[in-house]
């Protein structure tokens, strides 16, 4: 997963510690992002479903052209790790298997769920870019901020990197 998140930093120009935006993203991919408000051909009644609920993040909900549909109320630096976790599942070539019966949102696998977690972190934090960070001394609150991501997700890529922080 990391080096597949090296390769596509790299392929978009990025070297590991520069934050990258969901939108550099968006627009390699060409994709089109929607919220609960503007997704087009929804029920009224889905759209509010979509609308009044923190329980979902987001969903591809076409594949060409790629149209992906992130939840507004999460905090920004949320929405870029769900559009992340997104692209991840385009990267890695996910199917999607049916609907969520409450969401009307598609599903996934749950090995592709995780697989989507990881590689969405590595996007978002790669290992190295941590590393950089951890040497500069920086702190997870600072290195939230320089990646545009939250602490939660600081502290799991710290996890799963096995790097120690002082
Ligand atoms: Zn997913």
């Amino acid at each position: 997963m990391e080096s597949i998140a090296t390769d596509q930093r790299h392929h978009l120009g990025f070297k590991a510690y520069q934050p990258l935006s969901s939108k550099v993203l968006v627009k390699y991919f060409k994709a089109q992002t929607f919220t609960a408000e503007t997704v087009p051909n929804t029920e009224a009644e889905q759209v509010k479903i979509l609308c009044d609920s923190d329980n979902w993040s987001a969903g591809i909900i076409r594949k060409n052209p790629l149209c992906i549909v992130h939840n507004s109320r999460h905090a920004p630096t949320r929405q870029e790790s769900n559009l992340m976790h997104e692209f991840a599942h385009v990267i890695l070539k996910h199917k999607m298997v049916g609907c969520d019966p409450q969401t009307g949102l598609p599903q996934r696998r749950q090995q592709d769920e995780d697989e989507a977690v990881y590689l969405g972190g590595c996007l978002q934090i790669p290992r190295r870019g941590l590393l950089w960070a951890v040497q500069k001394k920086m702190t997870v609150a600072q290195i939230a901020l320089h990646f545009n991501a939250s602490e939660e997700m600081v502290n799991f890529r710290i996890n799963v990197s096995g790097i120690d922080i002082v």
